[in-house]
């Protein structure tokens, strides 16, 4: 079976480095917060063209966190997008606030930034922008709604870890990057973890103490906190991945352009990228109306395709009961969800095996 990703593989093509990384571990004897994590921030956030670095336990704590370093409560305002994640509103509820969903793109799949403004009210506190798929959102004219309307602008980069917009990395467009470090995305450990970058020392620190109950250094108190910390195990296991990173996105970059050139433009929509910044394909998304019928064909030629995600987030409706959709609605994202596939990639998955998957693609009758 070709499944959609392949984290076993991804561990396999740098075990020796990683059990190497882990004996050390091991025989360090420090488990929480140590030099690894600190090591891994310092590495990660330079990575990130940013100045600081905190490591969290997810994802959806990094997103959570950011909005709570910002002082985001109950009554304020989130904007973000359906198409997305269930973690990205999910975080937004959790910090108290009501996500506004706007519509995407029907071609980028992104955010569209022509909807944001309409939704801004005096309750608007920050926009949560999205890099679905690894391409990364129009940063740049978003950036610009925000500042023009003071709000401040987040970037959810779970999906896109190392993609550039223009000649910088997303996470360092807007006053806080939130970074997953799931298995199965780009850089992923073995296990679950996050990361927060921010070029602000003030939310830095303040991050810091809110990860960990509160606490700073010498454990005197000044916010509530919670427990989320990046473990010692899994900086130790991302510190060695990290270096791969790159060279990592550019084999998927490869599978994605085999697929677009090869896949057959009259049945399948592929997906789009700009010449200005860089796509990291955490997933290759294609659009089709024939959706079930090509999952059946493909999953009979032992290739496992995935859906992200056959749900919008506001298609739930206990999640729709927490958030507000946008005025002029969310016709595109209502559209793309019953069209989207994602076809396998991940950087060890060989050309051959990605020919194949085109050949039957290309051979199904509808
Ligand atoms: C994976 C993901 C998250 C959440 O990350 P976890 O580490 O699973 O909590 C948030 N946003 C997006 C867009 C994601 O893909």
């Amino acid at each position: 079976m070709i499944y959609f990703s392949n984290p076993y593989h991804q561990y396999l093509a740098q075990s020796k480095d990683i059990k190497n990384a882990i004996n050390s571990f091991l025989k360090r004897g420090s488990y929480i917060l140590g030099e690894e994590v600190k090591n891994f921030e310092n590495d990660f956030s330079k990575y990130c063209d940013s100045k600081y670095g905190i490591g969290v336990n997810s994802g959806t704590d990094a997103i959570f966190l950011a909005l709570k370093a910002i002082n985001i409560q109950y009554g304020d305002e989130v904007i973000t997008t359906s198409h997305t994640a269930i973690a990205t509103v999910s975080a937004i509820i959790s910090s108290g606030a009501t996500p506004v969903l706007v519509d995407i793109n029907s071609h980028t799949l992104n955010m569209d930034y022509n909807k944001v403004n309409e939704s801004i009210t005096k309750k608007t506190k920050a926009i949560l922008a999205v890099h679905m798929y690894g391409n990364p959102v129009e940063i740049d004219q978003i950036s610009r709604i925000a500042k023009k309307n003071k709000i401040l602008l987040i970037e959810d980069c779970a999906q896109a870890t190392g993609a550039l917009y223009k000649d910088k990395k997303v996470g360092s467009y807007g006053v806080m990057g939130c970074f997953s470090f799931y298995p199965t995305k780009n850089l992923g450990s073995l296990g679950d973890g996050g990361m927060i970058v921010t070029s602000n020392i003030k939310l830095a620190n303040k991050i810091k103490r809110i990860r960990q109950y509160g606490w700073d250094d010498k454990r005197s108190i000044k916010y509530i906190g919670i427990n989320s910390r990046l473990d010692e195990f899994h900086a130790t296991v991302l510190k060695t991945k990290l270096k791969n990173l790159d060279k990592d996105n550019n084999l998927r970059n490869k599978i994605a352009d085999f697929y677009s050139r090869n896949l057959d433009l009259n049945k399948f929509k592929i997906p789009v990228k700009n010449n200005y910044s860089k796509h990291v394909y955490h997933l290759y998304v294609i659009q089709t109306n024939n959706r079930n019928q090509i999952l059946k064909s493909l999953f009979k030629k032992n290739i496992f395709a995935g859906v992200h995600y056959r749900k919008a987030v506001h298609q739930e409706k206990i999640y729709l009961s927490k958030c507000r959709v946008s005025k002029s609605g969310l016709k595109s994202t209502n559209e793309i969800v019953k069209k989207i596939i994602s076809l396998p990639i991940y950087p060890q998955l060989k050309i051959n095996d990605v020919k194949y998957i085109c050949d039957v693609m290309n051979s199904i009758d509808f």
